[in-house]
């Protein structure tokens, strides 16, 4: 590739926009053009890399969003749902590849950014790493090979400072097992048990969230049938993953279709 597209971060102060923003700068396959982060927030109007506490990068963060799209060829969003459907508004008018790692979305709120995936490419995954995005295959395949005397469970760990559950993986996790049942994860999902809840219906995906310290991210897919037990397992140790992933999103969606597409669709699995 000859011409390097650039790059805005949003949500630039946060723990996946600093990764964002270290990871596209020590890479050759593009280049930063802005960083946005909320209006009020203290780093707005200073050098984004000094403000991380490193040499300047000559990029000042802004709170206006629509002139630093305005320069760019793509935004890495792993910001908040609100904000990341204002900022698809924005990346379609501008035609920019909008990378959504955010989570938590609701359903209507994914339906909302519709009408943005008719006009520009929009790559959305609750987990961009290459190891999650291949464990959801197998998932599917082994929910698929196995029939309901098999109980699944989805169980996920997260630091402290996260605010959704289950996470965006795990629903990816329990979206890839219902889809190889062939249900639908609403008819089936068994979310937050507490008191006497009665015993497991057969069929339903359970999900378990963990939260503690600073745990990257872990997902546990549990196979369990009377006698035997099957586990597939992902560990993340480093935000890295999840910002190399998204930055080759960033790479891969550029001249391709309008259209909202997934890390499956990137990484070819
Ligand atoms: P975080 O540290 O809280 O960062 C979120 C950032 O977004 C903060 O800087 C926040 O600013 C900013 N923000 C919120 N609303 C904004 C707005 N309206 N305009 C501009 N900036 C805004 O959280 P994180 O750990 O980085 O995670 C962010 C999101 O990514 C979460 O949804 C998380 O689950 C998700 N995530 C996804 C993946 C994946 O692979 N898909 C991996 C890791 C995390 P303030 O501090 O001012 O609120």
């Amino acid at each position: 590739m000859t011409h390097k597209p650039g790059i805005v971060v949003t949500g630039a102060s946060g723990r996946m926009g600093q990764m964002l923003i270290r990871t596209i700068t020590e890479s050759d396959r593009a280049h930063l053009v802005g960083a946005v982060e909320r209006k009020g927030h203290a780093w707005v109007g200073q050098d984004v890399g000094k403000a991380m506490g490193g040499a300047d990068l000559d990029v000042v963060v802004t709170d206006d969003p629509l002139e630093a799209f305005a320069r760019a060829q793509a935004v890495i969003d792993f910001t908040a749902p609100a904000a990341t459907l204002e900022f698809s508004t924005l990346a379609a008018q501008a035609r920019l590849v909008h990378v959504i790692g955010t989570t938590g979305l609701s359903e209507e709120q994914i339906e909302q950014l519709q009408p943005a995936a008719r006009h520009a490419v929009i790559v959305r995954a609750g987990n961009m790493s290459l190891g999650v995005n291949l464990l959801t295959r197998l998932t599917e395949k082994v929910a698929a090979a196995l029939d309901t005397d098999f109980d699944i469970e989805i169980v996920e760990s997260h630091h402290h400072h996260k605010v959704d559950a289950p996470s965006g993986t795990a629903l990816m996790l329990g979206e890839a097992a219902a889809r190889g049942r062939g249900v639908s994860l609403s008819d089936v999902a068994d979310r937050g048990r507490d008191g006497m809840t009665g015993a497991r219906k057969k069929g339903d995906i359970g999900f378990a969230a963990i939260r503690g310290g600073d745990i990257v991210g872990e997902h546990d897919v549990l196979f369990a049938a009377p006698g035997e037990r099957i586990v597939l397992r992902h560990i993340a140790t480093d935000r890295a993953v999840f910002a190399r992933g998204a930055l080759t999103a960033a790479l891969w969606g550029q001249g391709k279709a309008p259209g909202a597409y997934n890390m499956v669709d990137v990484l070819g699995l």
